[in-house]
């Protein structure tokens, strides 16, 4: 690993992300949304029937995709610029679907915190963030579930909450009742991370051990992407799936397996495309 200390930490890391949705095998309609733009990766899982689901999660990422620090590389923003956003995306999917619908919404925007780069995660709701680091697959998000109280109370196991027949109960939920306040980290971004973000379609049907397994075989985030969504469906397909990896690299980083510098080599090289070049 190259340790130029001297320069500043953020202005050589590099965003490589892929994503993918799926209607699954039983929906008639898919009501996720996702939101892949540098710097906001996110994902909405839309709730209510007859396609106001859609409406909800769809309103939720385009409020989000029109933020200011859309397009700007490691924007200085907090947790209060995102909560902003949030709120109106609440009171817009409330006036689109007078309260008829809602979603729920988990991510990350890589923002500078005091020069350092961070993840800034949030969440409202059931679908998850989670960081592979050092090998090793982090839930970063909680579950704002009825399953997820009744583990946190010692009533049941997160294995029993996995088939308990109220698991998608949300007790949270923009555009919808009463309680819509997201739940934030803050946690410094380094080279080499990989997040995933994803609907319960995906976190209902295949377990985090796999999930792991998948994310730590399968370089490319793109065929991460797809391998996962394969799983899901494999294994019953029964929700819509979204799923978003995005890679966190170093400058003159590869995402295939040729990263070691070679000898000789003064010049850092601009990892030109990705896969294939
Ligand atoms: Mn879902």
């Amino acid at each position: 690993m190259n340790s130029d200390d001297t320069t500043s930490p953020g202005l050589e890391l590099r965003a490589v992300f892929g994503y993918a949705s799926d209607r699954g095998l039983r929906r008639e309609q898919n009501e996720d949304s996702l939101i892949a733009a540098d710097p906001v990766f996110a994902v909405a899982d839309g709730m209510g029937g007859h396609e106001a689901g859609e409406v909800a999660s769809s309103i939720c990422v385009r409020t989000l995709g029109d933020a200011p620090f859309v397009g700007r590389h490691l924007p200085e923003i907090g947790a209060d610029d995102v909560r902003v956003l949030l709120r109106d995306a609440d009171a817009g999917i409330r006036e689109a679907t007078g309260g008829r619908a809602g979603t729920t919404l988990t991510g990350a925007v890589l923002v500078s915190e005091a020069g350092v780069p961070c993840w800034l995660v949030f969440n409202v709701g059931d679908s998850r963030t989670y960081r592979l680091t050092g090998g090793v697959l982090e839930q970063i998000t909680v579950d704002h579930s009825e399953v997820q109280e009744l583990v946190d109370m010692g009533q049941i196991t997160p294995d029993e909450a996995l088939i308990h027949p109220r698991r998608h109960v949300v007790t949270r939920a923009l555009g919808t009742g009463s309680d819509t306040e997201a739940d934030y980290w803050l946690i410094p971004a380094e080279p080499g991370d990989r997040l995933l973000v994803c609907s319960d379609g995906l976190t209902g049907e295949v377990s985090d051990g796999q999930l792991e397994q998948i994310l730590l075989s399968v370089d490319n985030p793109q065929d991460a992407c797809a391998s996962m969504v394969e799983a899901a469906l494999r294994s019953g397909g029964r929700d819509n799936i979204t799923v978003l990896v995005v890679d966190l690299e170093g400058a003159g980083e590869h995402s295939g397996a040729s990263a070691a510098a070679l000898p000789g080599t003064a010049e850092h090289q601009p990892a030109a495309g990705s896969a294939g070049a």
